[in-house]
């Protein structure tokens, strides 16, 4: 994906099919040809008059918010958050059956006890969230593991949280194939998990705080 603007839809690391069972491959090609497709529209065309701020990352629109102009912050807020939040929940799923690498497994053994019991207490978030948004696994300022949630496209940054992992709850997500049940599409979200990715993502947030 640019940097910055003019923005473009990467295409997914794996097929759309790949994640069959548990997620269908047109719930996949809907979710990034459609709804990350036009968060990537959105933001572009808000953007498009204010050179300005083109050469911002996603990261900087979304951590700046403040200091762009009134008119366009919701609009930047939303769609900024909505490329992000999506690039980042794709990332981070794989069809490759994976262990979890040290050091992600000790983390969650010494904050969670053991990987059923994070199971339970990041599905449990998941479920908690009312309407649209995000749970997420996240390393606090504090460099502790930390289970948060998130409203509509809202992003960790703003909480001065590095994410290592999200589960979109909004509906499109996936109701094709799970209809209203999302506590079952959780539970098959947990068989396509990308933990090296999410190991990774670990590493780099330990990198920043240190
Ligand atoms: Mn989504």
């Amino acid at each position: 994906m640019n940097e910055h603007y003019e923005f473009v839809n990467p295409p997914l690391p794996y097929a759309y099919d790949a994640l069959e069972p548990f997620i269908d491959a047109k719930t996949m090609e809907l979710h990034h040809n459609r709804h990350l497709q036009t968060y990537i529209n959105n933001l572009n065309k808000t953007l498009k008059d204010y050179p300005e701020y083109q050469n911002l990352s996603l990261e900087k629109l979304i951590i700046y918010i403040d200091s762009l102009p009134s008119s366009i912050q919701t609009e930047v807020k939303n769609n900024a958050g909505g490329i992000y939040n999506h690039i980042f929940f794709f990332s981070n799923m794989t069809n490759s059956k994976m262990e979890i690498p040290s050091p992600l497994s000790d983390y969650i053994n010494n904050y969670f006890g053991n990987f059923e019991n994070f199971k339970d207490v990041f599905s449990n978030a998941a479920m908690s969230v009312f309407g649209s948004g995000y749970a997420w696994l996240v390393l606090n300022p504090f460099g502790q593991l930390q289970i948060i949630t998130t409203a509509n496209q809202d992003t960790p940054f703003p909480l001065n949280m590095c994410p290592l992992l999200n589960l979109d709850v909004w509906e499109h997500a996936y109701y094709l194939k799970h209809y209203n049940l999302r506590a079952d599409y959780i539970n098959d979200w947990f068989h396509v998990v990308n933990w090296q990715q999410v190991n990774t993502n670990l590493m780099n947030c330990l990198s920043y705080i240190s």
